[in-house]
Formats: C-alpha cells, structure tokens, sequence
C-alpha cells in the first residue's frame, strides 16, 4: 500500500493533494518525506483574513511539517506555501489546512503528542516520539487552549476551592474544581490564594452561573469565605471533610514537635522520634512497624498521643445523619478539647467554634459533597505537579493542570492515532 492511499484516507484536504515520498537519512536517523501539492483550480486562503484569495507567487523554499511519526520513524509534509494578493490584507503567506500560524507541526501531530503527554511526562513524550521537550509542551498548551475556548461551562451546581503550593517556600496557586456527581473536573487555576485571585474566577465565570451554584465547598481560608459569602451566598458552602481533618492533622504535627523538642530539652528518652506518620495516619492504613510504634507510644502520656485520640474521636462526627446530633457532639467534642491544654488543638476547636454553621453544611449537603472528591481531586494536582517536573513557571504549571484535571474537550478527528 502506498503511503499516499492512507493519508488519503486519514488526512484529507481537498483542494491539496500527496506526491512523491521518500525516505531519508537524517542524523543517523530514518525520516519519511512527502511531498503535497496544491490543486491547480484550488485558491490559497489568506492567512490574515481566511478567505480564499488570487495566489500572488510561490516561496523559493519547500517547508517541512512534521507528521504522527510511522513505525519510529519520523514522517514530514513537503510543501512550498503559496502567497496570495488580499486585497484586505495585502501580500500574504497562504494558510494551509494540516497547521496554523506559523508552526512546523501539523495540528495532527500536536494532537497526537498532547494526548500521549496526559499519560507520560513531556520529557518521557519527547524521548519516545524523537521531538524536543518544547514541540510537546506547545502540542500541549495548543490543546489546553483549544479546550479551554470550547468547553462547557452550562449546568454546574457545585464547585470546591482548594489551594496549591509550588516550588518551595509559600507560593500558592488557587484550584476551583466542578464537584458536581457527574462532572468532576478543573474549572480554573489562578496565581495566590488571596481574595483578589478567588475574585478572579468569578469575574470569569460569571454572574449568572455563579447564582446557579447550589454548593460551594471550600477549607477554612479567610478570603475564600469571604468571597463564597460575596458572590455565591444563595448556595450551601460546606467545609468539607477532608480540609477539616487535614486540618487536625497539621495541629497534631504541631504538638508532636513542641512535645519531642521538650522531650529532648528535659534529657527525656526520645519516643516520638519516628512518630510522625503512626500519629498521622489512620489505624488501618498503617504499616505493621507503625502499630508497634503506636501501641509503645500508648504507653507514654503525651500529648502527641492524646491528640491523636481526640481525632480518632472526632471522627464519628462525619457519621451522623441528623445534623443535630452532629451540632451536640461537635459542641461536645470542642468543650472537651478546650479542657486539655494542647495549644494547638484548642485552637482547632476555636476554629470549628467559629465555623461552627459551615461545618454542619455538611450534613445539609445531604451527601451532594462527597467525601472523597476534594481529597482526590487534591492528590491528583498534587501527582500533576511532581510529574511536571521540567515546568518552572506557574504559566506552565496551570497548562498541566489544566490538560490533567480539566477534562477539556478535543476536536472530531477523522482518524485517531490509537
Ligand atoms: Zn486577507
């Protein structure tokens, strides 16, 4: 079969047509070329103005596009572009179908790297399909682009706010997520964590959609509350489960490493050493060495260890059904905590005081704010974020998000490449 019949049939423009191809040697490297043509009674299209215009004269030099790659070895458009005479726009380069602008990719191809790159790394796509890393990265940041300008943004009831850090040190990015059952996917990625990058999203969402949303939720940040209660006040907001808990979490830290660094300072034996994830953890997700650790601890009356009970015993607190008797154990649970002298857990319990409406929100959710969507929505960006290990800057960052979480639509392809 000649090459020329299956590009006829997956790459088709009609007023163009296949030539000669040959395959060539390029830096030790085998590479297949074909030639296009232009039909004779086809007019090029002005790439200023997209109408079809008078071709003008030709470009001294063929240029090359590259093409899906054919078993390994890469493949290449031949074809020397056209001028035409616009009368709009004056003397311009032709616009062809198989790419835009000025790319040296064909769009099939940028297509088909882009979506090789939501399962590996851009570095590893590069290596695999013989390109740069910046050929991927662009196919990518085509397709987010593309995504972004056609995706649906109609029907969304619920969304959820979380932050992100990056790099190290205290650089946020701000994730607003769509929550809903049966859409769960990244909706917008903004720089900070402030009530003017929150703000941001509204301003692009809308004010008709936003007065549509019937749950928010989001974790215990100031200026999120605060622009939840400004733009989408008519919805349930919810502190969720999971910012709660991590939340407690970042508390019993706290006190484990007041506690160990006291142990040391008054010649104590140093127990807690090692502690962290036995104290972090829940009970059944720890390893064998960790329930040993745990079960020695127990023996000691630390406050690492008191917290920890107290949040096992918040626990149950998710379990009620009847928002009620959630309010009375969690008014219960904060009165026990204010009595125990751990700083940092009395300040959880001034916190769930203080929020005391939110965190019912919950059960008024009546289950439409899933346990495990924030949570995993939130390993996921946090997954996307290690894996994008060659994107420094936060305009890079918000690209893989983007192509990773946010669902984004592709166009209809009349062939696909797997
Ligand atoms: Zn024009």
């Amino acid at each position: 079969m000649l090459l020329k019949t299956i590009l006829n049939r997956i790459e088709r423009h009609k007023s163009f047509v296949y030539g000669e191809d040959r395959i060539l040697a390029e830096e030790g490297q085998l590479v297949i070329e074909i030639e296009v043509q232009a039909r004779a009674n086809g007019r090029p299209i002005c790439s200023g103005c997209g109408h079809p215009r008078p071709s003008y004269d030709r470009m001294p030099e063929p240029r090359r596009f590259q093409y899906v790659p054919l078993w390994g070895m890469a493949v290449y458009l031949l074809y020397t572009m056209r001028r035409v005479n616009c009368p709009t726009c004056g003397v311009k380069v032709e616009q062809v179908p198989w790419a835009e602008g000025k790319s040296p990719l064909t769009t099939s191809y940028k297509w088909f790297l882009a979506r090789w790159a939501k399962r590996l790394s851009c570095q590893e796509v590069a290596r695999v399909f013989q390109t740069t890393w910046e050929h991927v990265f662009r196919s990518v940041k085509y397709a987010v682009s593309w995504g972004l300008a056609h995706r649906d943004l109609e029907g969304i009831e619920a969304i959820g706010v979380d932050e992100i850090q990056w790099q190290r040190g205290h650089k946020y990015l701000t994730l607003v997520y769509q929550i809903d059952e049966d859409c769960r996917r990244l909706l917008w990625v903004g720089k900070d964590r402030t009530t003017k990058t929150f703000l941001r999203f509204f301003r692009m969402f809308g004010q008709e959609r936003s007065s549509q949303l019937r749950f928010v939720c989001s974790d215990m940040w100031k200026p999120y509350l605060k622009v939840i209660a400004k733009k989408a006040g008519q919805a349930v907001h919810v502190l969720d489960r999971f910012h709660v808990m991590a939340k407690m979490n970042k508390a019993i830290d706290e006190v484990r490493a007041a506690e160990a660094k006291r142990l040391e300072r008054d010649g104590y034996e140093p127990v807690l050493k090692h502690s962290r994830w036995c104290l972090l953890k829940r009970e059944e997700n720890l390893t064998e060495k960790q329930a040993v650790k745990l079960s020695e601890l127990l023996r000691y009356n630390l406050q690492s260890v008191r917290s920890r009970l107290m949040r096992e015993d918040f626990q149950q607190f998710w379990e009620y059904f009847y928002p009620a008797c959630a309010a009375k154990f969690l008014d219960e649970w904060c009165t026990r905590t204010m009595r125990s002298k751990i700083e940092p857990m009395k300040k959880i319990a001034k916190t769930l005081r203080r929020h005391r409406d939110l965190i019912l929100n919950w059960f008024r959710a009546e289950g439409a704010v899933s346990a495990g969507i924030a949570e995993g929505l939130n390993n996921k960006a946090k997954l996307t974020m290690r894996k994008a290990y060659g994107f420094r800057t936060e305009k890079a960052i918000e690209i893989a998000l983007y192509h990773q979480l946010g669902n984004l639509p592709e166009p209809e392809f009349t062939h696909e490449f797997w």
